[in-house]
C-alpha cells in the first residue's frame, strides 16, 4: 500500500468575481519530499492556483473541487484550522520580497512573527530560532536587526524563505521566487531551496514562466495554459520531449536557465494566452497552435497518455 500523497488536488476550479474561470478542473498530486514545477506564460492561472491551495484568494473568488493536504480538505477547513495550517502546514514564498516584507519592522521580528502567532516556538526560544533560520538560508544571524531596505534583493528573498521555513511546514509553494533577481542570485536561491527541500523532506511546488529553471530544479512538471494543465510528467522528459505543442513552444523558448530574453513571449509563438472571460472554443490553444487541425477548434482534449506522463492534445 502506498501512503496518501502530501497534496492531492482534485478537479479544482477557481472563478473570480468577474466571472472569469482562471483555473479549470486541475488535478495535481505531490508526495512528501517531491518537487513539482508549474510552468506557463503570464495569465495562465499559476498564481491563482498557488493562492487557492491556502485559500488566500480575494473575497468573491469561488472555488470548487478538493484540495487535500495530508488527507484533509483545505476547502472544508474552518477558519481557525486554516490559520493553523497556513505556515505550519504549508507556506508560500512570493515573487518580489520587497512588497511582502514590512519596511518599518526589523527582519528578525518579521521572521519571529509566524512562530509567535502559531506558538511553534516558546517566546524565549524565538530569538535563537530566528538566528538559526537566518544562518540556514545563508545570512549572518546579525541580520536580524536589519530593516528590509538594508538588504539586497537576493538577501530579502532569503529572508522570505526563512519566514516560510519558520514553522516547519510540510509543503512550500514558491511562486516565481527568483524572477525578480539577476541570474547569478537566481541560481543561488534555487540551490538553496533545493537543498532545504532535500534536507527537510518537505514537498515543493515551484512556479515559473521559465521551463528551464523548473526542469533543472523539479522532479515533475505541469504545464498550464488558460487555466488548465495541458501536460504533466517527469521534468526532464517534458522539458526535452514535450508532447503538447504549447509545452514544446515553452521549452524551445527557454534554452538556458535564467535567459533574460526568455521573460518575453516564447519565440515562434504568436499572440498571448486568452483572457479567461473569452476562451476560444475547443482546445483553447488552437488559435496559436502551429499544428492545429479543424477538429481542434471544436473539441477540447482530456489529458491522456501513460499514468505518469499525460498531455491534452489530439496529436499526443
Ligand atoms: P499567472 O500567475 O499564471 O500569471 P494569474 O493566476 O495571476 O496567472 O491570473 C490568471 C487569470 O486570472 C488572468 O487572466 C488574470 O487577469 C485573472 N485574475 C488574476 N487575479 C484576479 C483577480 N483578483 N480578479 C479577477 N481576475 C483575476
Ligand atoms: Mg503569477
Amino acid at each position: 500500500m502506498t501512503a496518501a500523497p502530501l497534496l492531492d488536488v482534485r478537479d479544482l476550479t477557481v472563478t473570480y468575481g468577474t466571472g472569469a474561470a482562471a483555473v479549470r478542473g486541475v488535478d495535481l498530486t505531490l508526495d512528501a519530499g517531491q518537487k513539482l514545477g508549474i510552468a506557463g506564460e503570464s495569465g495562465c492561472g499559476k498564481s491563482t492556483l498557488a493562492l487557492a491551495l491556502l485559500r488566500l484568494l480575494p473575497a468573491g473568488a469561488k472555488l470548487s473541487g478538493e484540495i487535500l493536504l495530508d488527507g484533509e480538505d483545505v476547502l472544508a477547513m474552518k477558519w481557525g484550522r486554516l490559520r493553523a495550517v497556513r505556515w505550519a502546514g504549508a507556506s508560500i514564498v512570493f515573487q518580489g520580497a520587497m512588497h511582502s516584507l514590512n519596511a518599518v519592522h526589523r527582519i528578525g521580528d518579521q521572521i519571529a512573527e509566524p512562530m509567535l502567532i502559531h506558538s511553534t516556538a516558546p517566546p524565549s526560544g524565538v530569538r535563537k530560532r530566528v538566528a538559526e533560520l537566518l544562518e540556514h538560508v545563508g545570512l549572518p544571524a546579525s541580520r536580524a536587526s536589519s530593516y528590509p531596505h538594508e538588504l539586497s534583493g537576493g538577501q530579502r528573498q532569503r529572508v522570505m524563505i526563512a519566514m516560510a521555513l519558520a514553522c516547519d511546514p510540510r509543503l512550500i509553494v514558491a511562486d516565481e521566487p527568483t524572477t525578480a533577481l539577476d541570474v547569478m542570485i537566481q541560481a543561488q536561491i534555487l540551490r538553496l531551496i533545493e537543498q532545504l527541500v532535500a534536507e527537510q523532506g518537505v514537498g515543493l511546488i515551484m512556479i515559473s514562466h521559465d521551463l528551464a529553471v523548473l526542469a533543472d530544479t523539479c522532479d515533475r512538471l505541469a504545464v498550464m495554459y488558460a487555466g488548465r494543465v495541458v501536460e504533466q510528467g517527469p521534468a526532464s522528459e517534458v522539458y526535452s520531449a514535450a508532447r503538447h505543442p504549447y509545452a514544446k513552444a515553452l521549452s524551445a523558448a527557454f534554452p538556458r536557465i535564467g535567459d533574460p530574453a526568455s521573460r518575453h513571449a516564447p519565440q515562434g509563438l504568436p499572440g498571448d494566452p486568452p483572457d479567461p472571460s473569452a476562451l476560444p472554443s475547443g482546445c483553447t490553444f488552437h488559435p496559436r497552435c502551429p499544428v492545429a487541425v479543424e477538429a481542434c477548434s471544436v473539441e477540447d482534449q482530456e489529458l491522456r497518455g501513460e499514468a505518469d506522463w499525460k498531455a491534452a492534445c489530439l496529436h499526443a
